[in-house]
């Protein structure tokens, strides 16, 4: 690692339900797989989430000095809308509906998928790879799973078997659940059952006659299940155990649970070292999820054309408010708490510019602690390295921002070296550790668009002086539909992109 401070991060591992210290198997090297978008419509804002969350995550490990491999993959077939392998298959449901192929679809959603990372300025991962153009890999790992004796064939379909797997191994260790209260909470099998469990579930699925995507397999015409995409995926691209899997925590009971099962049925060996979860965005305390009908997409959000909404929020708003709070914490959405992140934000970024302006002292001022550059840089690692606690860390950059203001308005002082290193802090965690970047700036250069907009408003004031009302409107108006607003207040005229 190049930074030459030791910084002893310690990661929650859902597998031993403590905080860990990160020691990554072939350091500097790290392997982090997380699991994707389905991607058979649009992502809702919980799914952004999830993906945001990695993004600080992976962010913070390259910060570190970490040479990253960050796999996410794309899931594009194989996922049925029932848990117990029954139901639609989602991909032909919607191909159906929008009367596309189904490949057509994944990519018209794929396309977005990657549209909407970009706004919320997330990294793209290392390899994306996706579940079609992986089924030789998934075959032959069901291959070896058969020829270990953990699954069995019923008529073209592969089924894992759970019990067998129990006798050996501790099916249900992600979730802490003893495989009998686990038997207890899933329904009995009907007669018309293939799976000789009521836990098994599906590694590969016959094709009915009209099944729209399928591959032949040793078993016959089919498609593969959920789990044993990721599981294919992971190993190729990260080895048979790799340092981080991740996704969000409505992933662990199931999907997870079922790929350590996988792994350690056909590569004798758990995938993952440290597995992290984080939680759900939640709209009046319920889930958001695409089922529920309750998930706002990012376009939606941006703009305020929703029902719940009452203004739009920008992408840098939005990922504000994910990062005030902890990853594994609920966070519930509400526009009071989006319209305080606009604030919080706009506050933010306000102060870099006071920053940029400042000149130094030939002094620190005394006492000293109220503006120690180098405890308050401690203060940033010492939060992140705390299992990624972003909200501790922006109540520090928040102290950052009380150091400047006070510098600014001349009762405090800071010399040319401590004027730098904050700088250097709050540039590095703001923009390189939580991803944020200034919107003004990201569009054109924030001078130029100010002084634009300076010319614009004053432009309408004389026309409104002068009650040239259409003049006055057809301003307004005009901005409005490139996207940009302007509100009359008490205080003045208001503009935002
Ligand atoms: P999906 O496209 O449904 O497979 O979900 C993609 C990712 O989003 C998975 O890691 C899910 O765990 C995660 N996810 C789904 N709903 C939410 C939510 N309401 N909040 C946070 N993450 C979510
Ligand atoms: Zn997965």
């Amino acid at each position: 690692m190049s930074n030459e401070k030791e910084k002893k991060l310690v990661i929650y591992n859902t597998l031993s339900r403590t905080k860990e210290p990160f020691e990554p198997l072939h350091p500097p090297f790290v392997g982090m797989y997380v699991c994707g978008p389905t991607v058979y419509n649009d992502v809702h804002l919980g799914n952004c989430r999830t993906f945001i969350s990695f993004d600080m995550i992976y962010r913070y490990l390259l910060y570190l000095g970490y040479k990253v491999r960050y796999v996410r993959n794309i899931t594009d077939a194989g996922h049925l809308e029932g848990d117990r392998d029954e139901g639609d298959d989602k991909f032909a449901k919607r191909a159906r509906l929008e009367q596309m192929e189904p490949m057509e679809v994944v990519q018209k959603y794929t396309i977005g998928f990657h549209n909407v990372m970009a706004l919320f300025n997330t990294l793209p991962p290392n390899i994306e790879p996706t579940a079609t153009g992986h089924i030789i890999e998934q075959i032959e790992m069901i291959k070896k799973i058969l020829a270990e004796g953990f699954a069995y064939e019923v008529d073209g379909s592969v089924y894992f078997d759970v019990e067998k797997y129990s006798k050996e191994h501790d099916y249900g260790q992600l979730t802490n659940r003893k495989l009998e209260d686990l038997l207890e909470g899933t329904r009995e099998l009907g007669g018309q059952d293939e799976k000789h469990g009521r836990l098994d579930f599906a590694l590969w699925i016959k094709a009915k006659p009209e099944t729209l995507m399928q591959w032949p397999s040793p078993w016959g015409w089919g498609f593969p299940g959920w789990h044993i995409e990721c599981s294919a995926m992971s190993t190729q691209y990260l080895g048979t155990t790799f340092d981080i899997h991740g996704g969000g925590m409505d992933l662990q009971a199931t999907h997870h649970t079922n790929e350590i099962a996988q792994s350690n049925a056909c590569n004798h060996t758990a995938p993952a070292k440290y597995w992290m979860h984080t939680n759900m965005l939640t709209v009046n305390g319920a889930r958001m999820s695409k089922t529920a009908g309750n998930g706002f997409l990012p376009k939606e959000l941006f703009t305020g054309d929703h029902p719940l909404l009452e203004k739009g929020y920008s992408p840098m708003t939005v990922r504000f408010f994910m990062a005030q709070s902890h990853y594994r914490s609920t966070l519930d959405f509400s526009n009071e708490a989006l319209q305080a992140a606009e604030k919080g934000y706009k506050k933010l970024m306000e102060s870099l510019s006071v920053l940029e302006k400042l000149s130094p002292s030939a002094s620190s001022s005394i006492p000293s602690s109220s503006v120690d550059i180098t405890a308050l840089e401690e203060k940033c690692y010492e939060a992140m390295n705390d299992d990624f606690n972003s909200p501790m860390l922006i109540a520090h950059l928040f102290e950052g921002v009380r150091i400047i203001n006070s510098v600014n308005d001349g009762k405090e002082s800071l010399t040319t070296g401590d004027l730098e290193a904050l700088k250097k802090l709050m540039h590095d965690f703001i923009f390189e550790v939580l991803g944020l970047c200034d919107e003004t700036k990201s569009m054109g250069g924030s001078d130029v668009i100010e002084g634009l907009m300076n010319l614009i408003i004053d432009i309408r004031k004389i026309a409104r002086e002068n009650k040239d009302w259409n003049t006055s409107d057809k301003i307004r108006d005009e901005l409005k539909a490139v996207g940009v607003e302007i509100k009359d207040t008490r205080d003045g005229v208001e503009w935002r992109i």
